[in-house]
């Protein structure tokens, strides 16, 4: 076990150290919470200033044309594929998570028409599966949404099954599925796999082309740094893109945008999943943001996150026995966050970020930590533990203030 003094010297040697340069965080915070809002890339602010005094202010609508807003997503979309293992015109930036998995699926379920069920987690995040929901509704004629525990997936898929809709890394849980080895057993059945990276993208390595993913969303404010509410991404595998037909069929994915013809005809390749006028605002964030992974290598990030992870587990059990780990232990098993269980998590984690150490609760009772390896150190992780055993040890929780639930939590 590593204690203070070895903490420091992991973090002496570690390669990803001079990173932590690249964000701006408050004096006095840890933070733990990378995996629900990144934290601010430095630069992220000039950027945004330029482009609205500059190139908004001054150029207007040339800006399209003259300051490349128009090839902003495909730009973005570039850097997206080089950390989810993506090829060359096979991710679109845009929309939210939730609206691109209504592209993807509806999608997907196209391409096998004669099958009626989607499949998902029943622990899968609620967006995920609220949307599968409304699009089995919409569709009407028998489509349904069927879900499964993780543990009886690979049984779950059938012949039955058109298309399967999981996430990744569980986002209470932090459990992690073998993306190759499930998308096998959902081809096998002649299904279709669509990947939920939220708690993937920027965290630890992808690879969407050699899992043979056939359909992929991530989100671009969680690791990615992006800024509230950031444009989300999507994957088509190259062998689907030219046969998907887009349910939401905007005027940005069509063939030839600025012809302003009456029918559609889809744009050749990746194109077609655009929809409406890009965010230029928040894509240009995005964009900055991922230029803080510029000649990261994302191997050392996974090295790293895993250390910090076992680090934060042995220093809670030692220090709190009272929470509850819900996190593997094994590190394969696992994404980038660590989760315990308390009956007063709420409270506790209320008392915690009062002293500084921001994590974040999901409900009914998970304390969730996320580790961010760009800008956390050893030593932080420590620092953190110690205080969330002050906060345990003298029930700095136990305060009617820190019972109020947020809107957000
Ligand atoms: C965060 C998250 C989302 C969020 O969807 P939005 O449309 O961006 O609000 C969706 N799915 C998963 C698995 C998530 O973790």
């Amino acid at each position: 076990m590593l204690d203070g003094t070895s903490a420091l010297e992991k973090d002496r040697q570690d390669p990803l150290k001079a990173f932590r340069d690249r964000f701006v965080l408050p004096e006095g915070v840890i933070y733990l919470d990378g995996n629900s809002l990144g934290a601010m890339p430095a630069g992220l602010g000039q950027r945004i200033r330029d482009v609205v005094e500059r190139q908004w202010g001054e150029r207007l609508v040339r800006g399209w044309n003259e300051a490349g807003w128009i090839d902003l997503p495909a730009r973005v979309a570039a850097k997206i594929a080089r950390l989810v293992g993506a090829g060359d015109g096979t991710i679109a930036v845009g929309d939210s998570t939730s609206v691109n998995v209504f592209k993807t699926l509806s999608a997907a379920l196209a391409l096998r028409p004669q099958r009626r069920v989607i499949l998902s987690d029943s622990n899968n995040f609620p967006t995920d599966l609220y949307i599968a929901d409304g699009l089995a509704r919409l569709l009407g004629q028998g489509y349904e949404l069927r879900t499964a525990a993780a543990a009886e997936m690979h049984e779950a898929i059938d012949e039955t099954v058109a298309a399967v809709l999981l996430t990744e890394v569980d986002y209470r849980t932090g459990w992690r599925y073998d993306m190759a080895q499930t998308t096998d057993r959902i081809h096998a059945a002649g299904a279709l796999a669509i990947w939920d990276l939220c708690h993937s993208a920027g965290a630890f390595p992808v690879h969407l082309d050699a899992a043979n993913a056939d359909f992929a969303i991530g989100c671009g404010y969680k690791y990615l740094n992006g800024g509230p509410g950031a444009p989300a991404f999507l994957y088509v595998a190259p062998r689907h893109l030219e046969s998907i037909r887009p349910a939401l069929s905007g005027w940005m994915g069509h063939q030839a945008p600025f012809a302003f013809t009456h029918d559609y005809t889809p744009a050749s390749g990746i194109a077609r999943m655009t929809v409406g006028t890009p965010p230029i605002l928040s894509m240009s964030a995005l964009e900055a943001a991922l230029d803080a992974f510029d000649g990261v290598d994302m191997n050392l990030v996974r090295e790293k996150s895993q250390d910090l992870c076992d680090l934060f587990i042995a220093e809670i059990e030692r220090r709190c026995p009272m929470l509850e780990l819900v996190t593997p232990r094994d590190r394969k098993q696992r994404g980038s966050q660590v989760s315990f269980r308390h009956r007063q998590g709420y409270a506790i984690m209320q008392a915690l970020i009062a002293e500084g150490v921001i994590g974040d609760f999901r409900a009914p009772d998970i304390l969730r930590f996320g580790m961010t390896p760009l800008y956390l150190s050893h030593a932080d992780i420590v620092r953190a533990a110690e205080i969330l055993e002050r906060v345990m040890a003298e029930s700095l929780w136990d305060r009617a203030e820190f019972r109020i639930r947020a809107k957000v939590t």
